[in-house]
């Protein structure tokens, strides 16, 4: 007969009425539990025996929360992530047509310091090279347009970005592509222009309102500059197709003010737009450009509350989708086998995060067979999540698969918590972003969650920390 163990991703929040919202990081099921169900995955944690023919337990196998005796999951996932890692039809760039910026962040990775050259034509031929190369055996091209700042260097964009939509077009390649940008000279002209060249979304950073963001992310010239990338996501959400993706960066010294800048997006008229929407990042001492911000970094923990909370207000001004666990969330292009960060000069890099640091170039895009062959290449290609114990053991791996690998790679320039700690927000608050996701989504209601509902405990992700039985 049939023997039921519970997947070791299967997460489970206690709802009132014996019943749980379940969810399952492997075959992404959601789904509220009712008494008998939670009854009947509670005996087969405990290897109490059950009738695996019974309807709860069909419905538990059905959504993979529950997997026959002996199913390698570990194995399932590591086959998946695999695939998906080393898909050799896909050339994701992200192409820096200059690394200067006219802002001067205090946190930037990129330090303050940084070069003011423009990506040459030499190099720009060197880049169509590169594709050419690839192209035969491609089925897609996307290119992520990076800097310093890329908007200072717009006509190189544009001049680039037609080179290699004609050049896909003809050899039957799907091209896509995005921006990051500071945002300031994100005008709609400039938009229409990107839209254009087919850019779907920019991402800009807002890290509080007025008084907050102008502090942090002034002009290098210290002039602000909050009210004008506002005016401009405005204009552009009116006049563009453009999607527009804001990025707020949290540490604690706007941490408490972050709600007051949903308030003053909303107000402003950018929620229940639909290409508009809000994301928050931790500030992290990643590089040695960034250390002198470890002080004002938060905890993993405090982050992952405040998190939260702010996804929750994002969503009821509509400035927000509800969050949606991510699939392999750290296979980045730095990982891939065909992911390149092209620099100005020439140089090609693995990582968005280590441009300001020549010595970290994987090679030139001007001798592509010496590329494909050097240690720091291997360096970031051999690197697993599945390599290292805590990842190997973690319940949300399909989800994270390391989540970034830069801080396993160059774990010596990470500092503060997150250096001993890769862990993205979701180990500090899946639970409640699950919940979060249910209670929007009209799966269950406010009366259906416990007051005394515990915040996501990092250690009970860990596999080593549940019973032997769902191991
Ligand atoms: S949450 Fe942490 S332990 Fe789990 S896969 Fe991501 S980085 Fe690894
Ligand atoms: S390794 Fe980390 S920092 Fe580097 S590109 Fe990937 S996610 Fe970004």
């Amino acid at each position: 007969m049939l023997t039921l163990s519970p997947s070791r991703y299967t997460l489970q929040v206690p709802l009132r009425g014996g019943r749980t919202l379940g969810y399952n990081g492997l075959s992404g099921g959601l789904a509220v539990w009712d008494a008998d169900e939670t009854a009947i995955f509670e005996a087969i944690s405990s290897g109490a025996p059950v009738d695996p023919a019974s309807r709860s337990a069909q419905a538990l196998l059905h959504g993979g929360y529950v997997v026959p005796q002996g199913v390698d999951e570990l194995a399932l996932v590591e086959e998946q992530y695999l695939q998906h890692r080393f898909d050799t039809r896909s050339l994701v760039l992200t192409v820096a047509p200059t690394l200067s910026c006219n802002f001067g962040c205090d946190y930037c990775f990129q330090g303050q310091d940084k070069p003011t050259g423009t990506m040459t034509p030499e190099v720009q031929d060197g880049l169509m090279a590169m594709v050419e190369r690839f192209l035969p055996s491609l089925r897609r091209v996307h290119v992520a347009w990076y800097g310093g700042e890329p908007l200072l260097r717009l006509k190189v964009i544009e001049a680039l970005s037609d080179r290699l939509i004609a050049r896909c077009a003809e050899a039957g390649v799907a091209y896509s592509a995005m921006m990051v940008s500071n945002g300031y000279r994100l005008t709609a002209e400039v938009a229409r222009s990107l839209v254009q060249r087919q850019v779907k979304t920019v991402q800009v950073t807002l890290d509080g309102g007025p008084g907050d963001h102008d502090r942090r992310r002034a002009l290098l010239s210290g002039r602000p500059t909050f009210d004008r990338i506002v005016t401009n996501l405005q204009e552009v959400i009116d006049q563009t197709e453009l999607i527009l993706s804001v990025r707020v960066n949290i540490d604690h010294r706007n941490a408490e003010r972050i709600p007051a800048l949903l308030e003053h997006l909303a107000a402003a008229g950018l929620g229940n737009r639909g290409r508009l929407g809000v994301y928050f990042a931790p500030v992290e001492a990643m590089t040695s450009g960034c250390h002198t911000v470890e002080d004002v970094c938060m905890t993993k923990t405090g982050y992952g509350q405040l998190e939260v909370e702010l996804l929750r207000q994002a969503f009821a001004l509509g400035l927000a989708s509800l969050p949606r666990p991510p699939r392999f969330r750290g296979t980045c292009a730095a990982i891939r086998p065909r992911g390149y960060v092209i620099l100005p000069s020439g140089d090609v890099h693995k990582c968005w995060d280590t441009v300001s640091f020549p010595e970290r170039a994987v090679g030139s895009i001007f001798d592509l067979d010496a590329l494909a062959r050097g240690d720091r290449m291997r360096q970031w290609l051999s690197w697993s999540p599945l390599d290292n114990a805590a990842c190997r053991s973690c319940r949300i791996l399909p989800n994270c698969a390391g989540s970034c690998a830069y801080k396993f790679v160059h774990a010596e320039d990470t500092r503060g918590e997150a250096a001993s700690l890769p862990c993205p927000s979701w180990k500090y608050n899946i639970k409640e972003r699950l919940l979060l996701r249910a209670e929007k989504s009209g799966v269950i209601g406010p009366e259906d969650i416990p007051d005394d509902v515990a915040p996501t405990d990092p250690a009970e992700l860990c596999v080593d920390t549940v019973p032997a039985a769902a191991k």
